[in-house]
């Protein structure tokens, strides 16, 4: 993407796209029952409740993750295998798919997490909107934290919201699934609003675009995932070192603990290439023991925005 002005007029706010993340399902609940909350001057806003069959049943998905059907073969493919594939091609006609004309300019999905994560921005570019966003967004919300997940491919990323040209993916936690936590909905909505009003205010005035007063902070940037410790029949060997737990975006030095076995035993970090001190994120989040994911490695660094 071209790194300069550009408006922001379709935005589309989703939740449940996983149907037992209850933060986003209740805002957009919200929104669809009083539409003038997110109305802009300047902006088409969009909402939309992906994934109706799992929400009503509390649960991430029923058939198949939501959020992994969206690259663009599964989407062209003319086979539905399951409700979930069915439902991301619904999505694709509501909100307009990577190649139309109306593809939404912005799209904030909302999910939860189990892990403390507490207001994860998960992005993949930083295009001179979204640079003056975070920075506009970070002195609002002390608990924002940015985390980097660099993007291979758009085009064949498999997330909802890469079918806009920029996306948000708020991670809001730690809030178990099927759980709603006052403090986490009522700020998560406030951010919503933020990135509204900012978006409108970018419309009205382009010099924003221009803002040398860069602002200094920090980004979590993803490295790989580690599974738990498991026996060879794939069972649990160990679990998340105590001293880890809820400690999402804590430095983990090379001779820390990461795991804990049955047996008493401690798996350590042991440094990896040119990787010694990490951040762990994610850690033991609820939806990810299916995918073998115990927690990602993150690495932090210096940024202006
Ligand atoms: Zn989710």
């Amino acid at each position: 993407m071209a790194d300069s002005y550009e408006k922001i007029q379709n935005v589309a706010i989703v939740g449940g796209t996983h149907g037992n993340e209850l933060t986003g399902v209740e805002i957009v609940k919200r929104y669809m029952e009083q539409p003038a909350q997110i109305e802009r001057e300047t902006l088409n806003v969009k909402t939309l409740l992906a994934n109706p069959n799992a929400i009503k049943l509390c649960r991430r998905y029923d058939e198949k993750d939501l959020n992994r059907c969206f690259e663009e073969a599964n989407l062209n493919s003319t086979n539905s295998a399951t409700y979930e594939d069915q439902r991301a091609k619904e999505i694709v006609s509501i909100l307009g798919g990577r190649s139309s004309e109306d593809r939404q300019d912005l799209i904030i999905d909302i999910h939860n997490s189990t892990a403390e994560m507490k207001f994860s921005l998960i992005f993949s570019r930083l295009d001179v909107f979204s640079r003056k966003l975070y920075a506009h967004l970070i002195k609002q919300e002390p608990e924002i934290r940015l985390y980097y997940m660099p993007e291979v491919d758009r085009e064949n990323a498999p997330y909802l919201p890469t079918i806009g040209k920029r996306d948000i993916c708020l991670e809001v936690g730690a809030q178990a699934h099927g759980v709603l936590i006052g403090s986490l909905y009522e700020r998560t909505k406030e951010l919503v609003e933020l990135i509204l009003d900012f978006s409108n205010q970018w419309n009205k005035d382009p010099s924003m675009a221009e803002n040398n007063n860069l602002v200094e902070t920090v980004i979590y940037e993803h490295q790989f995932n580690l599974d738990f410790p498991r026996y060879e029949n794939g069972e649990l060997s160990g679990y998340v070192h105590p001293a880890l737990q809820f400690k999402d975006y804590s430095k983990v030095e090379v001779g820390q603990p990461l795991f804990k076995l049955f047996d008493g035993s401690e798996v350590l970090w042991k440094g990896q290439e040119d990787l010694t001190d990490i951040y762990p994120v994610f850690i033991n989040e609820n939806a990810y023991y299916e995918k073998g994911v115990a927690m990602s490695l993150t690495v932090k660094k210096d940024i202006k925005l």
